[in-house]
């Protein structure tokens, strides 16, 4: 059971499912009451998990229209109880495969067309809700849309839990196909958090490459045209303000996206930063996702992610190595 802000919870996975919905032309809509609780205490990881399985399966499942994902709550007695819906104007489902539908392996007729799909997301969905201690059900018709519904229990907090640390970008494990290739620039004088990100980029699929200070920047950048540069502010020779400011008063100068990396904590440093001619900043020490946040802002990357529950994960990126 984790504190969290529910708010900022359905934020993330509306932003994780928006690229997805477009590229399909649907509508991904997200509706709450006002008044809706914020702050409680719940497994936020198994919640997640839950939903992003309906959404991946509604967004699958559906040709044109839209995906809606609605929340209320009611109060009861000692707790609340939180209800999810997730709607969708698809192929539906027949009412005799509306039974047995959350076994492991269930698939329907239009479940085994769609080629991908093990048939253990709506089973996973309802071992969390149960575990959680709710219920699931699904009401469809064929040709119009499928609505799963379930609640939880959840207990309300008054204070603002602290963000929640694993965000979604946690998930991502690649570039999704059929993008530009991206070229980043990483300049940062310290040799190990140089390779960490030129390592973590080139994983992914970037094109990478890297500056050990800022007049190697400007020269990398005059040949290379990179789309983004992420500069540490603090190198020696030429310092990141410096290099900065000469790449934005160069012709295209204003073409890259510049995020900056720096270790200060003030205000009055984010300032300077961003009147060098920065887009942005990130503050060391940083997470991957923070990162990969920033990239997908501001180039509008793409990503995969696993879909696959926490605990069947492959990435094994420590807590340690996250900081940069
Ligand atoms: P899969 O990996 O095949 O999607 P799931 O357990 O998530 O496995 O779903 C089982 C089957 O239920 C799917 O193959 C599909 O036939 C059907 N199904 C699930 N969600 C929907 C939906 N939103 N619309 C239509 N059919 C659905």
């Amino acid at each position: 059971m984790n504190a969290f802000d529910l708010y900022d919870f359905l934020k993330s996975l509306e932003d994780f499912f928006k690229l997805r919905a477009t590229s399909k032309n649907l509508h991904l809509i997200f509706e709450r009451p006002q008044g809706l609780i914020r702050y409680i205490k719940a497994d936020d990881k198994k919640l997640r998990q839950v939903l992003i399985n309906l959404l991946v399966n509604a967004i699958k499942f559906t040709d044109e229209g839209s995906v809606t994902v609605r929340v209320s709550h009611q109060n009861q007695d000692t707790s609340d109880i939180l209800k999810f819906e997730v709607e969708d104007t698809g192929l539906g489902i027949a009412p005799e495969d509306c039974e047995g539908l959350f076994e492991a392996f269930a698939q329907t007729e239009t479940g085994l067309n769609a080629s991908e799909g093990s048939g253990l997301g709506l089973a996973i969905a309802q071992q969390f809700v149960t575990l959680m201690g709710g219920e699931i059900t699904v009401r469809s018709c064929l040709n119009q849309g499928s609505t799963f519904s379930f609640t939880i229990p959840v207990q309300r907090t008054e204070d603002k839990p602290n963000p929640a640390i694993a965000s979604i970008m946690d998930r991502v494990i690649g570039l999704a196909p059929k993008q530009a290739l991206y070229r980043i620039l990483v300049v940062e004088d310290r040799e190990s958090n140089r390779l960490l990100l030129v390592e973590l980029l080139s994983v992914l699929g970037f094109s990478v490459r890297a500056a050990n200070n800022g007049s190697e920047a400007i020269a990398i950048w005059q040949e290379w045209n990179p789309d983004l540069i992420l500069m540490d502010m603090r190198m020696p020779v030429v310092n990141g303000y410096e290099a900065t400011r000469q790449i934005r008063s160069q012709p295209g100068g204003r073409d890259t996206v510049i995020i900056a990396l720096t270790a200060s904590a003030f205000e009055e440093q984010r300032q300077d930063i961003m009147k060098v001619g920065c887009n942005d900043l990130l503050r060391k020490p940083f997470q991957r996702g923070e990162l990969l946040s920033k990239l997908s802002q501001y180039l509008g990357v793409e990503y995969i992610y696993n879909t696959q529950p926490e605990m069947s994960s492959n990435w094994n990126y420590s807590q340690e190595t996250d900081n940069i």
